[in-house]
C-alpha cells in the first residue's frame, strides 16, 4: 500500500492521508464481490429494497457529516455539498423501487411460450471522478445494487473521503459484506484492473474523454459493458427575444458552480448580436456579484479547485494577453482560488471556446441568425448539455432539437434530476444515467422458450 495525502483545496492543508490499494488488494476485494454476487442475486426483490431504502436513510441521517466531509476534501460550498449527499439519498430511495419492478416480457411464439429475464451482469466496477464524488458515485452504485449486481467502486485520488463513508453507512444498513466496497487507489492501477480483470463484467467511469476512450478500448478486449459519462463545453445560447435580464443574472450560476468543474458548465455563452452590448452590460455586475470565499460559509456560491494541478491548467486559459471582458473577485492567500472569469468576444476556433477548461472561465461569442447559435453550439466534439433562453415556443422547440447535447433546458440552467435521463451525445459518452431506463444497462436479457 502507499499513502495518498489528502489535500482541502481552500487551505492547501493536509486533511488525511488514505492508503491507496495496490492490484493485489484490487483482486482480493474483486474475488469478495464475486463471491458475494450470487447471494446478492437470490435476495428477494422486497427485501433487496428494503436494504436500498434503509441505505438512502442512513445516509439521510449523516447528511451533514457527509457534506462536511465534502466541503473539507473537495471545497465545495456546504450548500452544494448538502445537495448532493441529498442526491446520493434520492437516488437511492429511487432505484429502491425498482427490484419489485426489473420486469421482463412475455411473447406470444408458435408452440409453446416466450418470456424474458432482466439479470444481473456480476460485479460491477464504477470509477469517479474528483468533481463531484457523492452524486456520481451514486450514480453507479444504485441501479447497480437494484439490479442485483454486487460492486467494487475507486473513488479519484484526489477526493476519497465521502465514498469511503457511504460504504460504512451501506454495512451500516446491513448491506452484505462484499456486496459494496469501496477501493481508494490511483487510475492506472486500480481502474485499470477493473478494466482488465474478467471478474468484473462492466465498467462505469465518470471523467475525461481521454480515459474515457482507454476504458473503451480496454473494455473491448473482454467485450465487457461500459457506461461512459465524459466531457462537456456546453453552449448557453441567448436569443434577442429572451428575458435578458433573467439569462444575464442566472449565465454565471450555469457555468461557476462548482468554480465551473462541471461536466454541464455552459462555458461558451453564445449571444446574438443584436442584445450584445445589452446583455454584457447586465452580466458584468451578476458576475462581479458571485459570493467565492470559504466553502463552509453559508453565503458563499463559489469555492476554490480542486488542486495546485487544476489551478495551473486553468490559468493557462487566461494568458496576460487574453480578452479579458471582467472578473468577479477571490480570496488571496493559500488554497488553489481563481476568480470567475468572462472573456469577450471569443473566436469560436480559440482553445477558450474549444477546450473544456473546467475552471471558472466563460468565453463569450456572438451570433447572427438562429441558424448560426445551432452552428456554433454543435460545432464541438462535445454534446453533454446546454441552455436555450428565448420567450419564442416555437424557437425553443426548434433549436432543443437541433442542438446535439443529451441534456437542454430551455430558459434555466438545470441539468440534474434523479427521474430523468443524464448522458451525453457524441464525445460526451456513451450510454444514459439516472431516470426511469437506467437499470436496463445493469442487467442482461435473457429470453427463454418452453415447448408446450
Ligand atoms: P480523469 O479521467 O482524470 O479521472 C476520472 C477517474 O478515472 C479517476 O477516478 C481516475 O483515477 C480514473 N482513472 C485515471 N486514469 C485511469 C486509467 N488509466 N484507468 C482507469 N481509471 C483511470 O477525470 P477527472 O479529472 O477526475 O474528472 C474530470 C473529468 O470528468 C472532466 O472531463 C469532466 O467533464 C468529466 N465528468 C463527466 C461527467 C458526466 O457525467 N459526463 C460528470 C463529471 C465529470
Amino acid at each position: 500500500m502507499t499513502a495518498f495525502e489528502v489535500i482541502n483545496p481552500a487551505t492547501a492543508e493536509v486533511v488525511r492521508s488514505v492508503e491507496l490499494a495496490s492490484v493485489e488488494e484490487t483482486d482480493a476485494a474483486i474475488a469478495r464481490a464475486q463471491a458475494a454476487f450470487p447471494a446478492w442475486k437470490a435476495v428477494a426483490p422486497g427485501d433487496r429494497a428494503r436494504l436500498l431504502r434503509r441505505f438512502a436513510d442512513k445516509v439521510d441521517g449523516a447528511i451533514e457529516e457527509l457534506a462536511a466531509l465534502e466541503v473539507l476534501n473537495a471545497g465545495h460550498t456546504i450548500g452544494n455539498a448538502r445537495w448532493e449527499a441529498g442526491n446520493v439519498r434520492d437516488v437511492l430511495h429511487y432505484y429502491a423501487a425498482a427490484p419489485e419492478r426489473l420486469f421482463g416480457r412475455q411473447i406470444p411464439v408458435a408452440g409453446g411460450w416466450d418470456v424474458t429475464f432482466q439479470e444481473p451482469i456480476g460485479v460491477v466496477g464504477v470509477i469517479v471522478p474528483w468533481n463531484f464524488p457523492m452524486p456520481i458515485a451514486g450514480w453507479g452504485f444504485a441501479p447497480a445494487l437494484a439490479a442485483g449486481n454486487t460492486v467494487v467502486l475507486k473513488p479519484a485520488e484526489l477526493t476519497p473521503l465521502t465514498a469511503l463513508r457511504l460504504a460504512e453507512l451501506a454495512l451500516e444498513a446491513g448491506i452484505p459484506e462484499g456486496v459494496f466496497q469501496v477501493l481508494p487507489g490511483a487510475g492506472p492501477v486500480v481502474g485499470q484492473r477493473f478494466v482488465t480483470h474478467p471478474a468484473v463484467r462492466k465498467v462505469v467511469f465518470t471523467g475525461s474523454t481521454r480515459v474515457g476512450k482507454q476504458i473503451m478500448a480496454g473494455c473491448a478486449e473482454q467485450v465487457k459493458r461500459v457506461t461512459l459519462e465524459l466531457g462537456g463545453k456546453s453552449a448557453n445560447i441567448v436569443f434577442a427575444d429572451a428575458d435578458l435580464e433573467q439569462a444575464a443574472a442566472t449565465a454565471p450560476y450555469g457555468v461557476f458552480d462548482n468554480a465551473g468543474q462541471d461536466c454541464c458548465a455552459r462555458s461558451r455563452i453564445l449571444v446574438q448580436a443584436s442584445v450584445y452590448d445589452r446583455f454584457m452590460a447586465l452580466l458584468e455586475p451578476a458576475v462581479k456579484g458571485v459570493v467565492v470565499g470559504e466553502p463552509g460559509d453559508e453565503k458563499t456560491e463559489m469555492g476554490p479547485l480542486i488542486s495546485a494541478t487544476q489551478l495551473e491548467r486553468v490559468s493557462a486559459y487566461v494568458p496576460d494577453d487574453a480578452p479579458v471582458a471582467f472578473r468577479g473577485s477571490a480570496p488571496d492567500g493559500p488554497g488553489f482560488w481563481f476568480p470567475p472569469t468572462v472573456l469577450a468576444p471569443v473566436s469560436p476556433r480559440d482553445p477558450a471556446a474549444v477546450d473544456e477548461i473546467f475552471g471558472p472561465v466563460v468565453a463569450v461569442i456572438p451570433f447572427a441568425e438562429e441558424e448560426d447559435a445551432v452552428r456554433l453550439a454543435n460545432d464541438s466534439e462535445y454534446g453533454l448539455s446546454g441552455s436555450i433562453w428565448t420567450r419564442d415556443v416555437g424557437r425553443a422547440l426548434r433549436v432543443s432539437r437541433a442542438v446535439e447535447a443529451g441534456n437542454l433546458s430551455v430558459n434555466s440552467h438545470s441539468s440534474v434530476r434523479y427521474w430523468t435521463p443524464f448522458g451525453g451525445f457524441k464525445q460526451s459518452g456513451l450510454g444514459r444515467e439516472l431516470g426511469p431506463d437506467a437499470l436496463e444497462p445493469f442487467t442482461e436479457t435473457k429470453n427463454v422458450f418452453i415447448a408446450h
